[in-house]
């Protein structure tokens, strides 16, 4: 079955003299290497220079804090449900008294990992959380020599107290509108009569 048209023969004939001296081959190729001397450049001097990117850019993911710094993962796992490319894994642990300032619910994420060479950047984790707890941001996932060094766990994806990641622009409108519902809490998204109420 032909799959393309650019199947090419294999010739075997015999090379001339000319041929085998390389030089015009040689020339040819020093030419065309030349040439891009005085063409524009197709790349940058990342990463002192960057190209614009859009505004709803999927790079590296952040795990969020809420308001008080606590984090808003309660490992539920809806996340790694819905990876196709089955990247995160995560192990729960049980929030102790006195850790309320550090982990919003009594169930939360001991371990957050994320296979950064798996991850295919379509953001369904974002979609699948509900406690927007992971959003996809701006930032670019480092160039590395291991593998190992591209799982990233809760010490690259939880954010900084110091360092807070705006998600705001990324947030879809029905996000923005459910965040103006005060003492709402997620699974009452969906029932259009507690969102009555609650209005
Ligand atoms: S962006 Fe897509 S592939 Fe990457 S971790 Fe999230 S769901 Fe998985
Ligand atoms: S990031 Fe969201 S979906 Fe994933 S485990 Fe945490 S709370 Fe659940």
């Amino acid at each position: 079955m032909q799959l393309t048209n650019r199947r090419k023969v294999v010739s075997d004939k015999k090379q001339t003299v000319m041929e085998q001296l390389y030089l015009p081959g040689l020339l040819k190729g020093m030419l065309i290497t030349g040439s891009h001397l005085f063409k524009k450049r197709a790349t940058v001097d990342y990463p002192d220079e960057k190209r614009p990117i859009a505004p709803i850019y999927r790079g590296l993911h952040v795990l969020k804090r809420d308001d008080n710094g606590a984090e808003r993962c309660t490992s539920c796992g809806m996340c790694a449900v819905a990876c196709p490319a089955e990247a995160i894994t995560m192990e729960s642990g049980e929030r102790k008294k006195g850790e309320e300032h550090l982990y919003r619910e009594e169930k939360y994420a001991k371990i957050y990992e994320i296979n950064m060479l798996r991850c295919i950047f379509c953001g369904l984790c974002e979609e699948a959380c509900p406690k927007e707890a992971i959003f996809l941001t701006d930032r670019l996932v480092d160039a590395e020599y291991e593998r190992d060094d591209f799982i990233y766990g809760k010490d690259k994806l939880v954010e900084k107290m110091d360092q807070r990641i705006d998600v705001t622009k990324r947030q879809t409108p029905e996000v923005l509108e459910f965040k103006k519902i005060k003492g709402l809490k997620h699974n009452e998204l969906h029932d259009p009569k507690k969102l009555k109420d609650k209005h």
